[in-house]
């Protein structure tokens, strides 16, 4: 069945880039809402569906909007929290252009709506279950590709020169068990030299060692250092699972990414939406 969280819930953090001060609230929702973002800071603006034909930029982080004046950037890690909970119709109330980093992980999302819980509806969910395999590639060997399989599957490999990253792989069926130990924790990373630019170009005036793994060489600054073993793919795979969740419902289907971002994220979707036999929409109690 269909479900929506509770109860309303609140929280507040700093967004990644802009430094600002960002309060999230979470509302309950009716049957067939999806997930829809309203920023609060604006007069009336239109709601945002956080669909994969609403994301307008792809660098960074996805972000969802109209244009400039109304869009809401870096929700994925909030998006990978409501794919695993299960949660199909939110509203969800932010009061800046960004989304609170917090420590750059899923961890706080997942956490809070795991404590107040969800409400089954009284409708069945919607899965698209993919029926053939579509692919995306680009010059410098990134791909992406989606295929038929009867669970949420992903494989996931990325090659950084760091020694202390080198290649990592994440492979396997995203189940709640394997969300909340191994996916949820993984925090966003880079490097050193690409925080001294984005500083130097103003961005990440919110960003520190509190909210994500920064890389230096083949050292991480961090003083625990990793949260958890693979945590730079299996952070990439929180991203992909947020990003695939902009599908409007739960994939059934099998991703294979090599080295692959945000806008190889989008594009698959968007390859896969393009042609009406790749897919089909099924209903699911
Ligand atoms: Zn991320």
């Amino acid at each position: 069945m269909q479900q929506t969280i509770a109860k309303e819930l609140e929280i507040e953090g700093v967004g990644l880039h802009s430094g600002i001060k960002s309060i999230l609230k979470l509302k309950p929702a009716k049957i067939n809402t999806g997930i829809v973002f309203v920023r609060t800071d604006l007069n009336g603006a239109k709601p945002i569906s956080a669909t994969y034909d609403n994301v307008i930029d792809t660098k960074n982080c996805t972000c969802i909007g109209y244009d400039k004046s109304n869009m809401v950037s870096t929700i994925e890690h909030l998006m990978s929290a409501l794919y695993i909970m299960q949660i199909d119709n939110v509203i969800v109330e932010v009061s800046a252009p960004e989304m609170p980093i917090i420590d750059g992980s899923a961890q706080t999302f997942l956490q809070k709506m795991q404590e107040i819980g969800v409400t089954k509806q009284n409708t069945p969910r919607k899965y698209v279950k993919v029926l053939k395999k579509v692919d995306v590639a680009d010059d410098k060997g990134n791909a992406i590709s989606l295929e038929p399989s009867d669970d949420f599957h992903i494989n996931f490999v990325i090659e950084f020169p760091s020694k202390i990253v080198g290649r990592q792989e994440f492979d396997g069926i995203i189940d709640q068990e394997i969300f909340v130990k191994e996916i949820a924790p993984c925090r966003t990373f880079c490097e050193k030299y690409q925080v001294d630019y984005l500083r130097s170009i103003g961005l990440i005036k919110g960003g520190s060692l509190e909210n994500g793994v920064v890389l230096d060489g083949d050292t991480i600054l961090n003083p625990g250092g990793f949260k958890v073993k693979n945590e730079c793919v299996n952070h990439k795979v929180l991203d992909a699972i947020g990003d695939m969740y902009t599908a409007g419902c739960s994939v059934l289907g099998k991703l294979t990414a090599n080295k692959t971002g945000h806008y190889h994220n989008n594009l698959i979707l968007k390859t896969l939406f393009a042609d009406k036999t790749n897919y089909q929409i099924i209903e699911k109690e």
